[in-house]
């Protein structure tokens, strides 16, 4: 006989949460305000005892079963309508190795939790370009960051990961034991199991050169056109990634240029002062800034920038795609579409994938869009719900024009529910393998709540 849901609270450290109870709306939420999803239960688990204890749960009633790291997933994958959410959010803990140069990290931190950690030490591992994301998810899709050319993505930093798979079981994966678990969750996304920790190789990050350069829109053509050149063989400690943008009402801006539509390079360079201003002048010397504001800052600072600025709730939608080049043909459709962001916060950036991402082979890992130089994400985002419908249809409308230019796939983690066409597009030709161990792992597609990869036939 199936487990009764007395049973699953008997047997959890962590909280249980049904509709009925009182935590339940503010646990139902995700990042996005834009989902609105209703699950049956709510695991949140204190270790992997208790995420043992809800995948049998889920199994025994047949759930649909969503796993839930940070909570940031665009597409909302964090949760599910009326099925089991395995909420991870309570499993924060980080510990430093700073001898071995290495870090253990919960599956429910998100990177504020670990660059906090890791930052006491002078270290850090490669991460995004926010401190609110999840480390899971952000992780297991592959892990682009201000990092990515210096010392690679996310995954080529991870060492291993604990996890509790299908059947209940627990497991290590690394490069020797279960190594092709762990070559599949390194992109693969959360299609193999729960994750409950994760173990990254650590670098000496402390402080960097952050900051960003703006220009009018009238330059745009100019910026990009330098851009893809110099991005090529900027020195990998420079790191910068292009936007369109509206510069915020925020104090740290001159007035004048509070919400003026602007394109931008936000920099987040290792290299000392003097290097990182000698290397990137090139760049910030073309046409006429209206603001270059490059300096020392803490790594945590860099981090967390954004933070104030996308604050949990607002409404998003988001497009992505990579590019192995910029031609003249895309650029104008860029500042085209661009130049038209439909809300303050709506935006479009391309992070440059080169660089040490670059050196490791497309089969070496899960993710395979090794070859690309940009991951570009359209994002339209808005706190007023009554403004979904602008910011989905300049979303759209804008990756409608740029996609024909575009290397066919795009990163697993920018993406909405395009369809299981789009995620093997991303996969390319790992996608069968994906699908094999898929198969050993979970045959039964148990975990589909993510970029599904179907367990081979
Ligand atoms: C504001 C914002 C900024 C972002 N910035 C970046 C960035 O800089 N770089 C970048 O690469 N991405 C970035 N992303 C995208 C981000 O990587 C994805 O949204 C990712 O899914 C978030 O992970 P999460 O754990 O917060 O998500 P969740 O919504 O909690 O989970 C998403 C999916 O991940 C899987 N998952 C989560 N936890 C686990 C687990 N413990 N075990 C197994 N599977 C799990 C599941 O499939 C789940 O459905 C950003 C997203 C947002 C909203």
């Amino acid at each position: 006989m199936a487990q009764s849901i007395e049973q699953l609270k008997a047997a959890i450290r962590g909280q249980l949460i049904q509709p009925a109870d009182p935590a339940y709306e503010a646990a139902r939420r995700v990042y996005n305000g834009m989902i609105d999803k209703r699950p049956r239960v709510i695991v949140r688990a204190v270790d992997a005892g208790d995420i043992m204890a809800a995948v049998q749960y889920g199994r025994e009633n047949e759930l649909l079963v969503a796993i839930r790291g940070g909570g940031h997933n665009g597409a909302g994958l964090g949760t599910c309508d009326d099925g089991l959410v395995i909420d991870l959010s309570l499993m924060k803990g980080v510990r430093v190795d700073p001898a071995a140069r290495t870090v253990r990290v919960g599956g429910g931190c998100v990177w504020g939790d670990v660059d906090h950690a890791t930052h006491a030490f002078g270290m850090a591992a490669p991460c995004g370009f926010i401190s609110t994301t999840g480390v899971a998810g952000l992780t297991l899709g592959g892990g682009i960051g201000y990092l990515t050319r210096r010392y690679g993505l996310t995954i080529d930093n991870l060492l291993s990961v604990d996890m509790v798979l299908a059947d209940g079981s627990f497991v290590t994966a690394d490069s020797k034991e279960n190594s092709d678990l762990f070559w599949a969750v390194r992109g693969g996304g959360g299609n193999f199991g729960v994750v409950t920790s994760f173990k990254y190789r650590l670098h000496p990050v402390n402080t960097v050169q952050f900051g960003p350069t703006f220009w009018p829109l009238e330059q745009a053509a100019e910026v990009l056109k330098a851009y893809r050149e110099f991005i090529l063989t900027a020195p990998e400690d420079v790191n910068g990634f292009f936007a369109f943008l509206v510069i915020p009402p925020a104090p740290m801006f001159p007035e004048n240029l509070h919400m003026k539509m602007v394109c931008a390079i936000v920099w987040c360079c290792t290299g000392t002062a003097e290097d990182t201003e000698k290397a990137t002048r090139p760049m910030r010397a073309v046409g006429t800034p209206l603001l270059d504001a490059v300096g020392p800052a803490p790594f945590t600072a860099a981090q967390s920038a954004f933070d104030g600025l996308f604050v949990p709730g607002l409404q998003w939608y988001w497009r992505a795609d990579y590019f192995t080049e910029l031609s003249d043909a895309a650029i104008g459709k860029h500042i085209e579409h661009g130049s038209k962001l439909p809300t303050m916060l709506s935006t479009m950036h391309l992070y440059p994938v080169n660089g040490a991402a670059q050196r490791v082979d497309k089969n070496d890992t899960a993710y395979s869009f090794r070859e690309a130089t940009f991951a570009e994400v359209i994002v339209g985002i808005d706190p007023d719900p009554a403004n979904a419908g602008k910011i989905t249809d300049w979303c759209r409308s804008y990756y409608d024009a740029l996609h024909p230019y575009s290397a066919g796939g795009a990163y697993v983690n920018f993406m909405m529910d395009e369809g299981p066409e789009r995620v093997q597009a991303s996969f390319r030709d790992n996608y069968g393998r994906l699908a094999a161990i898929k198969k050993k792992y979970d045959p039964a597609n148990f975990f589909r709540v993510n970029q599904n990869i179907k367990p081979a036939a």
